[in-house]
Order: C-alpha cells, then sequence, then structure tokens
C-alpha cells in the first residue's frame, strides 16, 4: 500500500481526553478516532490489526471444531422476556422500538437468540455436541466506557455457544476452548494467565477468565511465583498453616476500650498485634444473621461467606441491626456470650489465636485472654478470609503474589440456566426430552486490541508483533524528490509484494525528520531505509523492536528481513 493512497492519520500531540498509553499511541498512530463516549471507528491500520486478531481467533476456533455463524445483532424483546434478562440486565441493554412499537434490544450477548435458534433445528441426542461462534460488534450502554477499546459501548466480541447431552461432552469442549485461549493469547504474544473466576453455586472449575497481566487491569489476581495456579481474588482459596503460641491460657477478662473502633486502635491501645485480635462481623442472610471471625490482620471474604453458609445473599448487617442482635456498636461486638441460637463461623486462623482480644458486646469495652473454645464456640471453621501476598499458592507449590488483570477472554459452564427457561429441549437415547447442556466462551477482540497496544509500545510508538502488525515491512524513501531513491522504492516494493510480503511505501513528500517519527509510531516491525546511498543499491534496516539497525545490499534484502523476523 502507498501511504498517498491511504489514511493514516498521525497527531503530534497526545490527545488530552485518552488517559491510558493504549489509547493515545491508538489515536497518535492514527489506528482509530472516537465518534462519540465508548464508540469507535477502526482506521485503515486499525482495522487491519483487527482482522490478523480475528483470524488468528478463526484459526484456533476452528481447529478446535467451532464453526462460525453470523447471528443478528438486532433482537426482538420476546426472546430476552422468555429467560427473564428483559427485566434483570438492567441499563447495560440498549433497547430500541420498531415503528409497530415492538421492542427489540441490541445484541450485548446471544445466549437467547443461538438457544432460540438450536431449540427449532436440534431435536435429538444423535446432533450433539455442537459448538457455534461468531465475531460480531456487541452493545452494552456501560456505565463508565473509558480506557479507548478496552471498555466500549460498541465492541466487538468473539462469542461461542456450545450444546451437549451429556456433562461429559461439556467437560470435554470445555477443556478443548481452554486450550484453544491459551493458544490464541501465546500467539498474540501476550502476558496472561488463566484465572479461576467466581460462578457462584456452580463451583470454581467450571469458570476461567484470561486476564492480561497489566498495571490498568481492573480486576486483582492472586498467582503463584512458581506453578501455572491463578485466580481472582475473589476466589483464591486460602491454605495456610498456623501456629499456635505455647503460651498458657490466662483468665478471660474485661478491659476498657473508650471510643477505640477499628481493630488497629483496639490493638494499639491495649498493646498487642492486630494477630492477636479477632474481628467480628454480622453478616444479614435468607436464614436470619450469623456471625463471623477472623484474625485482626485478616480481611473477610464475603463471596467465601456466602459459600460457606450456603445463602444466596449475604450482606453485612448496618450499624442498628447490629445493636438490636448484641446491643453494642459495630467496633466492639464479639463472639463470648452471644444470645442463643446465632451461629458462628470462623476463619481457619482464628483457631490458632491464644490470649487474644475480642470485643465484649458493651460499648467500650473488649475481653482479653479471649481463647477459642474456652470462652466461645465455633459452629463452623472455614476459609473465609482474602489470600495475601505471601501466603503458600493453594496448589502447594509457590508463594502468592498479586497483579492487576485486563480481562480478555471468559470460558463458562452454563448447564441449563438458558436451555430450561428456554425449553431447548432433545431427545436422549431413551426417548426423553433433556435440557441442552450449554457452555459459553466470549472474547473481547477489540479489547484484545488495546491490551496487546498497551504491552507493545515505547515512547516513540508501537513494536507490533509481526503476527498482527498491519504491514510487515515500511519502506521509507528519505527523499521522493531524488530520482535513484525514487526508483529503487519502486523495485522494492514490487520485489517484496512479489514474495508476499506486506509492504506499505512512504512515497509522501515529507521531511526526513516527519517521515521517520511517522514510522516509529505506527510500529511496522521492519523498516527499510533508502537514502543517500540508493545509487550503490544500499539500504538501512531498522529492527523496530530491538532498535538494532543494519546495513544492507539490495540483493540481501529478502533474507536479511526473512532473519530478521524469524527470531
Ligand atoms: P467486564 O467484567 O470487563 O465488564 P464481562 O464479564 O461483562 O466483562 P463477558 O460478558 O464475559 O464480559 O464478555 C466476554 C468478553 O468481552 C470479556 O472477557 C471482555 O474481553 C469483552 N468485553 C466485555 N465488555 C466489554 C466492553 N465494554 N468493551 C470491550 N470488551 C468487552
Ligand atoms: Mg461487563
Amino acid at each position: 500500500m502507498r501511504q498517498t493512497q491511504t489514511f493514516i492519520p498521525t497527531l503530534r500531540e497526545v490527545p488530552a481526553d485518552a488517559d491510558v498509553k493504549s489509547h493515545q499511541m491508538l489515536l497518535r498512530a492514527g489506528f482509530i478516532r472516537q465518534n462519540t463516549s465508548g464508540v469507535y471507528s477502526f482506521l485503515p491500520l486499525g482495522k487491519r490489526v483487527l482482522q490478523k486478531v480475528e483470524e488468528v481467533i478463526r484459526e484456533e476456533m476452528q481447529a478446535a471444531g467451532s464453526v462460525e455463524v453470523s447471528l443478528p445483532a438486532l433482537q426482538q424483546a420476546e426472546l430476552w422476556q422468555e429467560t427473564g434478562r428483559w427485566y434483570s440486565y438492567g441499563p447495560e441493554l440498549m433497547r430500541l422500538k420498531d415503528r409497530h412499537d415492538r421492542e427489540f434490544a441490541l445484541g450485548a450477548t446471544h445466549e437467547e437468540v443461538i438457544t432460540s435458534l438450536l431449540r427449532d433445528e436440534i431435536k435429538s441426542y444423535k446432533k450433539l455436541p455442537l459448538n457455534l461462534y461468531q465475531i460480531q460488534s456487541k452493545f452494552r450502554d456501560e456505565k463508565r466506557p473509558r480506557f479507548g477499546l478496552l471498555r466500549g459501548r460498541e465492541f466487538l466480541m468473539k462469542d461461542a455457544y456450545s450444546f451437549h447431552a451429556t456433562k461429559e461432552s461439556l467437560d470435554e469442549t470445555y477443556e478443548k476452548m481452554r486450550q484453544a485461549y491459551t493458544n490464541i493469547f501465546t500467539r498474540l504474544g501476550l502476558n496472561f494467565r488463566a484465572v479461576i473466576a467466581d460462578s457462584g453455586a456452580i463451583g470454581g472449575k467450571d469458570n476461567h477468565e484470561f486476564m492480561v497481566l497489566s498495571d490498568i487491569g481492573e480486576d486483582t489476581i492472586a498467582y503463584s511465583d512458581s506453578s501455572q495456579y491463578a485466580a481472582n481474588i475473589e476466589m483464591a482459596e486460602v491454605d495456610a498453616a498456623y501456629e499456635r503460641s505455647d503460651e498458657a491460657l490466662k483468665p478471660l477478662r474485661k478491659a476498657d476500650t473508650p471510643d477505640q473502633k477499628t481493630i488497629r486502635e483496639v490493638a494499639g491501645h491495649l498493646g498487642v498485634e492486630p494477630e492477636r485480635c479477632i474481628k467480628t462481623l454480622v453478616f444479614k442472610t435468607g436464614d436470619g444473621f450469623v456471625l463471623v471471625l477472623a484474625r485482626g490482620d485478616h480481611d473477610i471474604n464475603e463471596i467465601k461467606v456466602k459459600h460457606v453458609t450456603g445463602a444466596k445473599n449475604a450482606e453485612l448487617a448496618d450499624a442498628e441491626e447490629v445493636r438490636q442482635l448484641l446491643s453494642a456498636g459495630i467496633g466492639s461486638v464479639g463472639p463470648v456470650k452471644l444470645p442463643q441460637g446465632l451461629k458462628v463461623y470462623a476463619d481457619h486462623a482464628v483457631r490458632y489465636i491464644v490470649n487474644g482480644v475480642a470485643g465484649a458486646n458493651e460499648d467500650g469495652r473488649h475481653y482479653i485472654n479471649v481463647n477459642p473454645d474456652r470462652d466461645f464456640s465455633v459452629d463452623e471453621y472455614a476459609d473465609l478470609r482474602f489470600i495475601r501476598e505471601g501466603d503458600p499458592s493453594p496448589d502447594g507449590n509457590g508463594t502468592i503474589v498479586f497483579a492487576k488483570g485486563i480481562e480478555v477472554g471468559h470460558v463458562f459452564k452454563l448447564g441449563t440456566t438458558y436451555s430450561e427457561p428456554m425449553d431447548g429441549t432433545f431427545l436422549n437415547d431413551q426417548g426423553r426430552a433433556e435440557p441442552y447442556i450449554m457452555g459459553c466462551y466470549g472474547i473481547g477482540v477489540s479489547r484484545v486490541m488495546a491490551a496487546v497496544a498497551e504491552q507493545f509500545q515505547d515512547d516513540g510508538g508501537f513494536l507490533w508483533p509481526p503476527a498482527i502488525a498491519p504491514y510487515t515491512v515500511h519502506l521509507v524513501p528519505v527523499n521522493m524528490k531524488d530520482e535513484a531513491q525514487r526508483e529503487l522504492a519502486e523495485e522494492l516494493y514490487k520485489l517484496l509484494k512479489d514474495y508476499r510480503y506486506e509492504v506499505l511505501l512512504d512515497d509522501r513528500p515529507e521531511r526526513a525528520g516527519v517521515k521517520f517519527a511517522d514510522a516509529d509510531l505506527l510500529g511496522i516491525p521492519v523498516r527499510v531505509t533508502i537514502g543517500k546511498r540508493a545509487p550503490e543499491g544500499i539500504l538501512e534496516v531498522k529492527n523496530r523492536r530491538t532498535g538494532e539497525t543494519f546495513e544492507c545490499q539490495r540483493e540481501e534484502l529478502q533474507d536479511r528481513i526473512q532473519q530478521l523476523l524469524s527470531r
């Protein structure tokens, strides 16, 4: 492609409204433009990168047995009403009406559409399993569209849905999808982890998010420094070994702690470490109140509280409710001498506290020398706290470290969540009707492009990995008025294209400085400069990623480029 014939509007200034590196650089290098909040146009270079990302995804999806379809973005409200999501999805769903006043949604996701399609067509177990995918624009009216392509309101997603007669068949496809995702993100050169994510009642093994490690990520990941283990911190199990001190048990007594409310304040006031304090929280569940205890330096994880209590909802009780229940303010409650029937859950670490401190259920008073089992009883010890950096990895290998992550993909076992309410059934081998067992698998294609853009850049511009660079070779004749340079550039342009390289020729009548700055900005992996030594057939080659440059004869050029790209 000749640069004079395409559209690459580069900017010298960093756009003021762009807050992350990827967004700034995509705007500066002329890859994208914003139309309105969270809505973008892809310009020629941006479109090429996007297409390459799509191609990697297509190849791996097809290799894993998924087949491409294209489902409508315009979806009738009735479908969403069947599953109830018309009412529960909230304002993120973009809704509109047709000329007959019928309601529609713009596709935010396609479980309803695909289930309604298959329920009329696939009626026998003999036609299962089936795995279909599409790459298509999704619409979500995000509360905070931001970071450019990372969180848009119209964005490109690859979504796949699989349909099965048995759980084992779903397990098999789920594993294939997980492997396909690993292949995709590896080929894109991303620094990522497959992370165990919250899947509520279904259980941790059935839901993985693929996270690109990045400081601008919105999620926190706990991962092992020496194994593949990685989990969303909300999900990471704690498997720490605690030691009990051999200090003799002392008699329980009360101490005044006026106005000392937080663990830190109470511990400071009494001259003990927070590790000795028992943090007591009151949770309100569907079945009434429960008490949850943890060590003072630990944080209680509400998701784990939900799991252990089996409650659909578990939220912290407010100050009023706590006072009614225990006759004290939130900062002075504890597990000693509780009202009858109040269930107590404690994190494992609490069991190892000796002569600890806990609220006395009296304002401004705490117990000291509190000992579990002697002074209070616990209905169930469980893993209830957030994992911390430095904890042992739950898989037994290494130590936990934290990182921020950008969610680029998600694989999820849906089970019969959609097929049941939508009557998506097939006849099993006994001739009985059963709902399809489903899985779904998403990749944020445009978000992936931004994640790559975030990871592969320096101060001067992009450093695209060759697999998804918009072009492979950038030919830059320094002076278009110089006939020798112009002719050599034309000759090489033709030659390299014959060798099937994707070549961009900077045939603009610009100053050398402008051309070089733009070339760095666009970040095409190989730059070939045609300058003063053109009459001798000598060129300068630059590896954009390493910054390394060398001169070579035109006859050697093809080989040298080949070498450079294969490294
Ligand atoms: P998030 O927690 O980031 O909102 P999500 O859980 O809503 O993501 P899914 O419904 O699982 O996302 O969608 C599948 C994939 O689509 C995500 O893994 C992500 O890569 C991408 N994605 C989701 N929302 C957006 C968005 N607003 N802009 C760009 N990509 C998105
Ligand atoms: Mg979301």
